[in-house]
C-alpha cells in the first residue's frame, strides 16, 4: 500500500545568519526565527511524513511548551518522526519539496540538502526532490519577510 502526506511551514527572517535550511547551514544575513532552529523544510517534511501515517503533527510531537524543544535540531525531530513511521511497518519512499523564497537561492545548496534529508528519511538522495521558487516579489515572501515551504511525502509498507 502507498499513503501520501502533505506538509507546509513558514518562518520569519531575523538577523543574524547563518540560516539552517534543509539540514544545511547557509551563509546569510538572517536566520529563520522560531522556537527550534527554524528549519522550515525539516518541519514541513516532518508534518508530511506524520500526515501520511495519520499520526498527528509536529506540534503534537514536539510542543513549544516543552523547554526541551527550544533551539532543537529539526533534523533530529524529522528522524524521530521517521522512526515512528518505521516502527509501524512503513517506510518513506520519496518526497517532493517546494521552497518559496526570494533569498537565499536554493540551487547552490540543493545537493547538500538532499544528502542530509535523504539520510534522515532513510531514502536515496534521488528520492528527495527540492525545488526553489521565488514569489515574483509579491506579498510577504516577495518583501523578504520570510519563506514558505510545501512538501508531499509518500510512504509504503511494501
Ligand atoms: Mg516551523
Amino acid at each position: 500500500m502507498i499513503r501520501v502526506g502533505i506538509g507546509y511551514d513558514s518562518h520569519r527572517f531575523a538577523p543574524p545568519g547563518p540560516m539552517i535550511l534543509g539540514g544545511v547551514s547557509i551563509p546569510a544575513a538572517v536566520h529563520l526565527d522560531g522556537h527550534s532552529d527554524g528549519d522550515a523544510i525539516a518541519h514541513a517534511l516532518t508534518d508530511a511524513v506524520l500526515g501520511a501515517m495519520g499520526a498527528g503533527d509536529i506540534g503534537q510531537l514536539f510542543p513549544d511548551s516543552n523547554p526541551k524543544n527550544k533551539g532543537r535540531n529539526s533534523i533530529e525531530m524529522l528522524r524521530l518522526a521517521v522512526e515512528r513511521v518505521n516502527a509501524s511497518g512503513w517506510r518513506v519512499s520519496q518526497v517532493d519539496i517546494v521552497v518559496v523564497t526570494e533569498e537565499p537561492k536554493i540551487g547552490p545548496h540543493r545537493e547538500a540538502m538532499s544528502r542530509e534529508l535523504a539520510r534522515a528519511l532513510g531514502v536515496k538522495e534521488g528520492d528527495v526532490s527540492i525545488k526553489g521558487k521565488t514569489n515574483e516579489k509579491m506579498g510577504w515572501i516577495g518583501r523578504g519577510e520570510g519563506l514558505g515551504c510545501m512538501v508531499v511525502a509518500t510512504i509504503t509498507n511494501e
